[in-house]
C-alpha cells in the first residue's frame, strides 16, 4: 500500500474537473527527457482510457531515443505545429502542467498558457513551484513526475484503467529520472510501484535497453572524445567538460545526443560536482550534477536557472569563453 501522499482535497478537485472536461492538454517542460515524456504519456493513456479527448503538447522536439515510447507519434510539437498548438490551447477547458514548476520553463507555450481560460493542474517535483495553477500538486521529495502521475492516477481510484502503454511510459519516466534507479532512489516504495507496472506486463528490461542501448556511433565517439577533455579540479571536488560548436559538426551531433554525459565525471573517486557546458547557436547551455547533500541548483541560478539539490540546469548568453571563466569562478568558490 502506498502512502497518501497528494492531499485529498486537491484529488477530488481534480478528479472533478477531469470529469467536467472537454478537451483536455497536457504539457511539459521544454528540451523534454524521459520523465517529461513519460509521464504526459502516461496521463495521456490514462485519459484516454477513460474516454476523454487528450493531447500532449511539448514546447519543442524529445529526443530520438524515446520514439518508440506508446503514443510519442501523436505528441504535437509547438515548434514545428504552431497553428495546430494555438487552436488546441485555445480549445482546452483543462490543461495539465507536469514535470515543470515555472511557466517560463515552457518558451514559446508561455503566451498560450497565460492567455487560456482553461482550468490548470501542477503535477511536479521540482522545488518551490509557481503560483499559476488552479491545483498544484508538488512533491520536490518524490524522484520523478512519472511517479507521482502513478500516484495521481491510483488516487483518483483509477489503478485498473492504467493501461500497458501507460505503464511503459510511467516506468521509462522513473528510469530516467533516476539514472536508472542509481539516484534519488532509495525510497521503497518505488519498487512496490515497479511491482506494479510489472504486473501490468511492462519488460523493463527491454525498456532500459531501449533508452540506455540504442544510441548512434556518432555519440559514443563524442562520449570518449568529451571524457578524454574532461577538465578535472581535484581540491574543488569538481569536474567539467565543454563541448563546442563545431565539435558538434564534426561528430554530426543530434539532440540528445548529450543527455547522461555529465553524470559521468560522478564515476570518479572523490568528485561529487559535475558541469557539463555546451555551446548552442543562440545560447550556453549548462548542466549540473552532484552527489549527497551537495546542492548544485544553487550554481543553476547563477546561470538563470534552476532545478533539483542534485541535478539542475542553467543557460548563459555570455561567449563561451565568459562562460567557462564565470564557471570556474563559482567552483572556486565554493569549494
Ligand atoms: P538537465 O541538466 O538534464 O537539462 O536538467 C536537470 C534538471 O534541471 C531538470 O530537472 C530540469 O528541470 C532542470 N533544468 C534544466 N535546465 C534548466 C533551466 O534552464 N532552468 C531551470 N529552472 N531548470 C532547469
Ligand atoms: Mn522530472
Amino acid at each position: 500500500m502506498l502512502s497518501k501522499i497528494i492531499e485529498e482535497e486537491d484529488i477530488d478537485t481534480a478528479k472533478r474537473l477531469i470529469y467536467n472536461a472537454n478537451h483536455i492538454v497536457v504539457t511539459a517542460h521544454i528540451s523534454p527527457d524521459g520523465d517529461a515524456v513519460g509521464s504526459t504519456l502516461g496521463l495521456y493513456h490514462f485519459l484516454t482510457k477513460i474516454g476523454k479527448d487528450a493531447v500532449v503538447i511539448l514546447p519543442n522536439r524529445f529526443p530520438a531515443f524515446l520514439n518508440w515510447m506508446p503514443g510519442s507519434d501523436k505528441i504535437v510539437i509547438m515548434e514545428e505545429k504552431t497553428a495546430e498548438t494555438v487552436s488546441l490551447m485555445k480549445a482546452a477547458d483543462l490543461v495539465f502542467c507536469v514535470d515543470y514548476n515555472s511557466i517560463d520553463r515552457i518558451n514559446g507555450l508561455k503566451p498560450l498558457m497565460e492567455q487560456s481560460k482553461a482550468k490548470k493542474i501542477m503535477i511536479d517535483h521540482h522545488p518551490y513551484p509557481g503560483d499559476f495553477c488552479d491545483v498544484t500538486i508538488s512533491y520536490p521529495e518524490i524522484s520523478s513526475a512519472s511517479e507521482l502521475v502513478f500516484r495521481f492516477i491510483c488516487r483518483m481510484g483509477y489503478f485498473q484503467e492504467i493501461t500497458l502503454e501507460g505503464a511503459e511510459c510511467i516506468y521509462t519516466g522513473m528510469m530516467t529520472d533516476t539514472g536508472g534507479f542509481t539516484y534519488n532512489s532509495n525510497s521503497a516504495e518505488i519498487y512496490s510501484i515497479i511491482y506494479e507496472l510489472i504486473n501490468k506486463g511492462i519488460d523493463k528490461d527491454a525498456i532500459y535497453r531501449r533508452v540506455f542501448n540504442t544510441y548512434s556511433a556518432d555519440r559514443m565517439k563524442l562520449m570518449g572524445y568529451c571524457l578524454s577533455k574532461m577538465v578535472v579540479m581535484p581540491e574543488e571536488h569538481t569536474a567539467y567538460i565543454v563541448l563546442t560548436q563545431e565539435e558538434k559538426r564534426r561528430f554530426n551531433y543530434k539532440v540528445g545526443d548529450t543527455e547522461g554525459f555529465v553524470n559521468m565525471p560522478l564515476q570518479i573517486e572523490g568528485i561529487c560536482k559535475s558541469v557539463f557546458v555546451r555551446e548552442d547557436t543562440d545560447k550556453v547551455k549548462l548542466s549540473f550534477r552532484s552527489q549527497g547533500d551537495v546542492p548544485v541548483n544553487t550554481w543553476a541560478a547563477e546561470f538563470g536557472g534552476g532545478g533539483h539539490l542534485n541535478a539542475a540546469g542553467g543557460e548563459s548568453y555570455l561567449s563561451l569563453e565568459e562562460t567557462i571563466k564565470k564557471l570556474v569562478e563559482i567552483i572556486k568558490r565554493d569549494k
